[in-house]
């Protein structure tokens, strides 16, 4: 025992060294004064090689090769541990060095040639990282798949030819969706302005209707909303537009969903391998499944339009109806952030092929931007206009984040799965949201996928909590049904 002891006991400092290093991030994004970015870069690279060296010190692989596991939480901690340990000694560290500098020099030519509008200037950039990702994929892999072995660095257990056969069977379904709803007449938009203070009020509101607990845990603005943090210091980060109190709404409860999966994890995990959400898509099916399933459906949207004319009064939107389908509304746009439920995996998957066919070799960067615009023209009917609305439009890229994309989807799959299940233990659902009462769907995620952290694998977690092998059919029926009923199809 001793060794696995010794063993957690070390990794328990590697993990609290690991929340401070987040910690340091939320507080870039939100406290930080500009001039102290370089001081702040400095303290960012000395922890990561802090971090770095804890992770790959020899002493970990002699633990790892003495601990037993007791239990099933013991074997849980211990695949963790092993899996990071091994997927660290594999890649050389002058490889992760260069890697390192190459996507923090990428990301500032893609932001200048983003906003240039200049796709020539940002393509050898981008070259170098995928050639330098391919490398790290082939030392990952050792003779398999290189895609997968970014993948998984995201989602464990996942392929990307699985993933592939998802998506084929998602696209035309949500092309054709898209297609007959465009076709309709469009519900009303918000029009007019929106007390910012009283955005963040409600904002707050909803993230405590939601169950996130702010005793351990605050929300404060950022230009891009993220959550940050696991265990008993998970913060959250929303905006306001006083055009578009949507995105401050929606973006908080998207924000909850995260961190909320972040705070009900079983609390003995904590500052253990177990005590993080498994997966990028686990963590994206809690996000999405709040924000949508829930936060977008007739029923609590019903009881929000109360809670926004007690806010703002009368906004010109005329009863409950209507403002379901305004907070549901679909239109054309270029940006995937932006999008709708119903438009926004049609983003991911054309993302995703791209760049499995650039990891393959397949698409050369030269061809990227037209390879962009035509899957970009067939899926949504008219022509990428500019750039900074195609190829240019997603940090992802250039920060080496290959394999991350399909992550988004996965998560919205995930959500249709946990729907179905969820709405069949909580049939007062929605009775309950009408009155703004989430507590039944919450309860229900966080004793089926949310206590369980780093327990199962991603792919597991989702089958035990919904007896069924995730698959597409769940999130592509309820979409349809949703739309359809909406739009009158
Ligand atoms: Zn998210």
């Amino acid at each position: 025992m001793s060794a696995y002891n010794d063993l957690m006991a070390y990794q328990r400092q590697t993990e609290a060294l690991a929340q401070i290093s987040g910690r340091l991030g939320w507080d870039q994004e939100t406290m930080m004064a500009e001039g102290s970015a370089p001081q702040r870069a400095e303290e960012h690279a000395a922890i990561a090689s802090v971090l770095h060296a804890r992770r790959v010190h020899p002493q970990v692989g002699d633990w790892l090769e003495k601990a037993q596991a007791k239990d099933a939480v013991a074997a849980a901690n211990l695949r963790h541990i092993r899996r990071n340990y091994e997927r660290t000694a594999k890649v050389p560290a002058k490889l992760a060095e260069e890697i390192a500098k190459t996507t923090s020099l990428a990301h500032r030519v893609w932001a200048k040639s983003r906003a240039d509008e200049d796709v020539a200037s940002y393509l050898p950039m981008l070259e170098k990282v995928i050639e330098l990702r391919q490398e790290e994929a082939a030392a990952l892999a050792q003779g398999g798949d290189l895609y997968d072995a970014l993948l998984n660095d995201y989602e464990t257990g996942a392929t990307g030819q699985e993933i592939s056969q998802m998506f084929a069977a998602l696209r035309p379904r949500l092309v054709a969706l898209r297609a007959a709803v465009l076709d309709r007449p469009k519900p009303a938009q918000l029009s007019g302005t929106f007390d910012e203070a009283a955005q963040l009020a409600l904002s707050q509101q909803l993230a405590v209707t939601f169950g996130y607990d702010l005793n351990k845990g605050r929300i404060d603005k950022a230009v891009h909303p993220f959550s940050s943090g696991s265990g008993i210091d998970v913060r959250i980060t929303t905006r306001t537009n006083p055009l578009d109190p949507f995105n401050c709404f929606y973006s908080t409860i998207h924000e909850v969903g995260h961190a909320v999966y972040e705070q009900n994890i079983d609390e003995a995990y904590l500052l253990t391998p177990l005590g993080g959400g498994v997966s990028m898509g686990v963590h994206e099916s809690q996000s999405r499944i709040y924000e949508n399933q829930i936060g977008r459906s007739r029923a609590f949207t019903g009881w929000l339009y109360g809670q926004m004319r007690d806010a703002f009064g009368d906004f010109g939107i005329a009863n409950e109806d209507a403002f379901y389908a305004t907070v549901n509304r679909v239109s054309d746009g270029y940006i995937r952030t932006e999008a709708d439920e119903l438009q926004y995996n049609l983003h991911v998957l054309l993302r995703f092929d791209l760049e499995r066919a650039l990891i393959a070799g397949d698409l050369k960067v030269n061809d990227l931007e037209a390879a962009w615009n035509d899957r970009f023209q067939a899926d949504f009917g008219f022509a990428v206009d500019k750039p900074s609305n195609g190829v240019l439009q997603d940090v992802h890229w250039s920060e080496g984040l290959m394999g991350y994309f399909p992550t988004y989807t996965l998560g919205n799959v995930f959500a249709g799965c946990l729907n179905v299940a969820m709405r069949e233990a909580v049939p007062t659902l929605d009775s309950d949201l009408a009155r703004g009462d989430t507590s039944g769907a919450t309860a229900w995620l966080r004793s089926n996928v949310q206590t369980h952290g780093g327990l199962y694998e991603p792919k597991e977690v989702i089958s035990r909590a919904t007896g069924q092998t995730p698959s597409e059919g769940p999130l592509l029926d309820y979409l349809e049904a949703k739309f359809g009923d909406i739009y009158g199809l």
